[in-house]
C-alpha cells in the first residue's frame, strides 16, 4: 500500500470531533489543518468553501467562495496502487490455505436440506449475455455458504430465501471514476476526500489523478434494480465525466480537463446507511458479507477475520441476533460490537456517501 496520507476537507455532513475521537481511541496520529495549512500542505489547492454541492451545469457552481475551509489529515492513509495484483495475491494465499476456486461458473441456486443450506448449484454461462446455459448444472456441497456477490447480493439472497427480516435495504448504484493526466502529479501527496465539492481524488502510477464522486445530492444518482445489474451501461458518460472533473478543476485550478472521458464504470452494493452487512441470516448456514459500497476493498482482511469469528460463534450456537457477538481486535485491545453490521440494525449515523 502507498502510505501517502489522507486528507478530508471540512464539510457540514462530517464530524471532525467524531473522527478525532475514533483516531485517538485507536492511536492513529492526526492533524487539524486550518485553511492556511491546507494551502501550504496541498500546493495548488483552492481552499474555497462551496457547500452545498451544486450541479456543474448550474450558474451557482461557478460562484466564487466567500470563505475558506480547513481539513483533518492523517499520515497513516493511502491507497493500493494495483488492486488487481492485491486480489491475485489474496487468492494465491487462500489457495495455499486449501481454498479451491471454480472460475467461469454461475451460481444459479442455493441448495438446502431440512431448511439448512447444503451447497450451491453452479452452471456454465454464455459469456456475452452472462445468462446460464440451459442445463441443470452441478451442485458443490457445502456446510455453509457466504454471500459475497457484491452488487448481485440481492439475487443470491433471493436464491437462498433470505432477506425478509432485513431492516437494511440493498441497492446497486452505477458509478464512474475518471482519470486525468494533465498536468502530471497535480496531487502527488495524500488521497483527498472533498465532500464540499462532491468528489474524492487520488494520484496513481505515471502521475495520473483519479476522480470519483461522493454522491452529491444535487446530482441524479443512477440506482439500479437488483435484478438488472447485468444490464448496466458499462460505458463512461460525458455527463458524469464533466460533473466529476469540473469539480476537481475547481479545487485544483491548474488541472486541464481532456475532451474525452477516460476511466472506469463500476457498481456499488449500497446498504441504506452505507455500512456493510457482515452477519448471519435467518436461513441456517447462510451468511452475509455484502453492502460493501465503494469502500470495503481495503477493509477486506478485517472483514474476513470478523466473518470467520462470527461464523464460528453462530455455528457453535451463539444467538447473535439477540446477544450480539463482540469481536476482539487482533492488534489492540479494542472491541467491535458486530451488531453494527447487522442486517436488522437501526441505521448507523454516517455521511450517507461512499465515505461511509
Ligand atoms: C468504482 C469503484 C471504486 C471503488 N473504490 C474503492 C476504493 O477506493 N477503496 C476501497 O476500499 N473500495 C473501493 N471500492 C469497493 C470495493 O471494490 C468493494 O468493496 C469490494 O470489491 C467488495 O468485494 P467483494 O468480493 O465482496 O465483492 P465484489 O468485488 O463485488 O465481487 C463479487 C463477485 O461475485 C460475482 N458474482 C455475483 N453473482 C454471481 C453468481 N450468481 N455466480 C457467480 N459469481 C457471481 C461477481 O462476478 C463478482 O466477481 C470501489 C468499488 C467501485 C465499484
Amino acid at each position: 500500500m502507498e502510505d501517502r496520507g489522507f486528507v478530508m476537507l471540512d464539510a457540514p455532513i462530517l464530524s471532525n470531533e467524531k473522527t478525532m475521537k475514533l483516531y485517538e481511541q485507536i492511536g492513529i496520529p492526526y492533524e487539524i489543518w486550518d485553511s492556511n495549512t491546507l494551502k501550504k500542505r496541498m500546493p495548488g489547492i483552492n481552499a474555497g468553501k462551496y457547500w452545498p454541492n451544486k450541479p456543474v451545469k448550474s450558474d451557482e457552481f461557478w460562484d466564487e467562495a466567500s470563505e475558506e475551509l480547513g481539513a483533518i489529515f492523517s499520515k497513516h492513509g493511502g491507497y493500493i496502487s494495483d488492486p488487481l495484483l492485491a486480489a491475485q495475491n489474496f487468492a494465491a494465499a487462500a489457495k495455499r490455505e486449501g481454498v479451491n476456486f471454480h472460475f467461469r461458473k454461475l451460481v444459479i441456486g442455493i441448495e438446502k436440506n431440512n431448511g439448512r443450506v447444503s451447497g450451491v448449484r453452479v452452471a456454465n454461462y454464455d459469456a456475452q449475455s452472462k445468462k446460464p446455459l440451459k442445463e441443470q448444472g452441478e451442485v458443490i456441497a457445502a456446510d455453509l455458504v457466504v454471500n459475497v456477490a457484491g452488487p448481485w447480493s440481492t439475487q443470491i439472497n433471493q436464491m437462498a430465501g433470505a432477506g425478509s427480516d432485513f431492516t437494511m435495504e440493498l441497492k446497486p448504484l452505477r458509478v464512474e471514476v475518471h482519470q486525468i493526466s494533465t498536468p502530471k502529479d497535480i496531487l502527488p501527496g495524500p488521497i483527498m476526500g472533498d465532500l464540499d465539492l462532491g468528489t474524492y481524488l487520488r494520484s496513481g502510477p505515471g502521475g495520473i489523478t483519479l476522480v470519483g464522486g461522493t454522491e452529491p445530492e444535487c446530482d441524479e444518482l443512477e440506482w439500479v434494480e437488483p435484478d438488472l445489474v447485468d444490464e448496466v451501461n458499462m460505458t463512461r458518460t460525458m455527463e458524469l465525466f464533466e460533473s466529476q472533473t469540473y469539480r476537481f478543476a475547481k479545487r485544483f485550478p491548474a488541472a486541464q480537463i481532456p475532451s474525452n472521458p477516460l476511466g472506469v464504470v463500476g457498481i456499488y452494493d449500497v446498504s441504506s446507511d452505507w455500512t456493510p452487512i457482515y452477519d448471519k441470516s435467518d436461513v441456517p448456514g447462510f451468511y452475509l458479507a455484502i453492502g460493501t459500497s465503494g469502500n470495503q476493498f481495503k477493509n477486506a482482511p478485517g472483514a474476513g477475520l470478523i466473518m470467520a469469528h462470527l461464523i464460528n460463534q453462530v455455528e457453535m450456537g451463539h444467538d447473535h441476533d439477540n446477544h450480539p457477538i463482540i469481536y476482539q481486535c487482533v492488534k489492540n485491545n479494542l472491541e467491535i460490537n458486530l451488531a453494527t453490521f447487522s442486517r436488522k440494525r437501526a441505521s448507523n449515523t454516517t455521511s450517507g456517501t461512499v465515505m461511509g
